[in-house]
């Protein structure tokens, strides 16, 4: 509900981020590349179905944690194949087989597992697998004196499995252009000498957003975007992308504080201004996602589109900020925007709130992702 604290998420932005990504990658790579939306997370806390419905002509696949998310991609009808981009938990790994989704693997025992299910569940099929080569993640794969070996292993003894995709993936690619170069370099040494002896299957993937718009692997066919389709950019780049989820939360009081009264938890800040502080109490607190490493961080809201400093610490349900240079007293029921705005008027970046909180844009993101926010669709 849009009474006390919502997300608005603009579908219509994430198609025009995700054509613009698409174009990026292209020029970077200088050939046509296929794009994975990644959508784990509810769509970085934009809601998976609105942004998967919408996605799903766009994109080629998308990319999941869990089989739950998997669910809900075909729950809103979107039929783009599925790829589980981190290892299966043993207990899912009959229904990832039974949906048809895509898994990507790490080791000779989780291929046996998936080589099992297709015995039991679909003898005599094929099911389409990635395998994973970890060139520097150090959290799945199978590290490159080995992956050779997994996949003769998978192509030769894993008569139900068929070896779709091969992908690594990139720790650094906003931080270390050195190291992502690098890394790059060796995976693509590795898949010379594969596609010398045994060809390359249809799909290669290891970029990130970062990586997508700074690096460019010589065999890579896709990239799996998350961050840039929401519009938000991890590292600087010449691109212009619309920011799809704004945070918003209704004006509950509004109040004058003579100077020397202390605001919220621990009395941190205490008002000084003459004759008093106008102060704005605000539906929304840490147990609505937003972050309780905002206090005292000079973090701002947006009230009747201007900026107002946040005073104290976060609460759980409550923050409260500084109305007092507002042209007009905000009333109750009054509109102030945490995270987005735009459209002509300022706006709060989730970079700005993730620096601001000591974290990061796709954390920020993610926590909006509260159950306890009301969502519309705009
Ligand atoms: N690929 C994998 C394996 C991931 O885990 C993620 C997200 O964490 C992504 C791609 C997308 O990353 P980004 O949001 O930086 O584009």
């Amino acid at each position: 509900s849009m009474n006390r604290a919502w997300v608005e998420t603009d579908p219509s932005a994430v198609v025009e981020n995700a054509r613009a990504v698409r174009g990026l990658s292209s020029a970077v790579a200088g050939r046509p590349m296929q794009l994975m939306a990644v959508v784990k997370a509810d769509a970085y806390g934009h809601g998976l179905g609105a942004v998967a419905a919408a996605l799903d002509p766009e994109v080629d696949l998308f990319g999941v944690a869990c089989v739950s998310e998997a669910t809900r991609i075909r729950e809103v009808g979107a039929t783009s194949d599925v790829l589980m981009l981190g290892p299966v938990p043993v207990g899912d790994i009959p229904e990832v087989v039974a949906n048809g989704w895509i898994p990507v693997i790490s080791c000779v025992s989780e291929a046996r597992d998936y080589q099992e299910q297709m015995e039991c569940q679909r003898p005599g099929e094929e099911m389409g697998v990635h395998v994973a080569v970890d060139t520097g993640m150090g959290r799945e794969g199978a590290v490159l004196d080995v992956a050779g070996e997994l996949i003769r292993f998978v192509r030769e003894e894993c008569a139900g499995l068929r070896l779709d995709g091969l992908m690594t993936h990139y720790p650094s690619a906003d931080d270390d252009d050195d190291f992502t170069r690098d890394q790059t370099a060796r995976f693509d040494a590795f898949l010379d000498a594969l596609a010398d002896e045994h060809g390359l299957p249809p799909m290669v993937h290891l970029a990130n957003s970062a990586g997508l718009l700074t690096c460019a692997s010589r065999h890579a066919t896709t990239v799996r975007a998350g961050l840039l389709l929401y519009g938000v950019a991890p590292v600087d780049a010449d691109v212009t992308l619309r920011p799809a989820l704004h945070v918003k939360a209704r004006v509950t009081l509004v109040r004058d504080l003579a100077p020397g009264s202390g605001v919220s938890y621990g009395r941190r800040f205490v008002t000084e201004r003459e004759p008093v502080t106008t102060v704005a109490t605000i539906a929304i607190g840490y147990g609505d996602g937003y972050f309780r490493h905002l206090s005292e961080s000079g973090a701002e809201v947006l009230v009747n589109g201007r900026r107002c400093p946040l005073l104290g610490r976060v609460t759980m349900d409550q923050i409260m900020v500084d109305v007092s240079e507002l042209p007009e007293r905000p009333q109750r029921g009054d509109v102030a925007i945490v995270l987005g705005g735009g459209a002509g008027g300022d706006e709060i970046t989730a970079s700005e709130l993730a620096e601001r909180a000591g974290t990061i844009s796709w954390e920020i993101l993610c926590r909006f992702g509260s159950p306890r926010l009301g969502r519309i669709v705009v």
